[in-house]
């Protein structure tokens, strides 16, 4: 049988020359695949309470609103500066060159709310500290992070344990 790593492609130099891009297209075309992925990522919050899903932009919003439907709670868009139209809070982080920003709406949780943040690759961390640090800000709690893909050699998931956070990803 077909795991999920079957499914996703590498696609060498892009962005740019020397990167090996993991491309999840392919996975979330698949029926099986596509399937198969959003359910192990919500597998370990089935039995855990859980107000709402984060998505991070973009490819964590195909998975998040499919794993927010199947735990019947609500979405919630991290998405990069300038998209979202009502009042948001910001939270910047450093990219390989560089520096980006993300913004969530600032009335998007409750304080106390439990959010599970979902995105399709971990690779520093950098991306889903910054979701963390928003909704930390707007006093929800980070009850997990779910990830398709882990790249341990970027140590996105040392990072992220080393902020008291669960991980848990599909594949390496
Ligand atoms: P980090 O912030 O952990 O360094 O990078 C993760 C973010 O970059 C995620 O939002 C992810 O979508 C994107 N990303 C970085 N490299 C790849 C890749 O090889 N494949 C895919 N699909 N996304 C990537």
């Amino acid at each position: 049988m077909k795991t999920v790593q079957d499914y996703i492609r590498t696609i060498p130099d892009f962005p740019h020359e020397g990167i090996m891009f993991r491309d999840v297209t392919t996975l979330f075309s698949d029926p099986r695949g596509f399937r198969m992925a959003v359910d192990q990522l919500l597998h370990p919050y089935m039995d855990q309470k859980i107000d709402k899903v984060i998505g991070l932009e973009a490819r964590g919003f195909i998975l998040g609103g499919a794993v927010a439907h199947q735990l019947a709670v609500g979405f919630v868009p991290v998405r990069k500066k300038g998209k979202l139209p009502g009042k948001t809070i910001a939270q910047d982080y450093k990219l390989e060159y560089g520096e980006a920003t993300v913004e969530i709406h600032d009335d998007a949780l409750q304080a106390g709310e439990r959010v599970l943040i979902v995105d399709d690759l971990l690779a520093t961390g950098g991306t889903a500290a910054a979701g963390i640090h928003l909704v930390e800000q707007l006093g929800a709690v980070v009850v997990g992070c779910a990830f398709v893909v882990d790249l341990p050699e970027l140590g996105g998931r040392k990072h992220l344990t080393d902020m008291g956070m669960s991980v848990h990803t599909l594949c390496d």
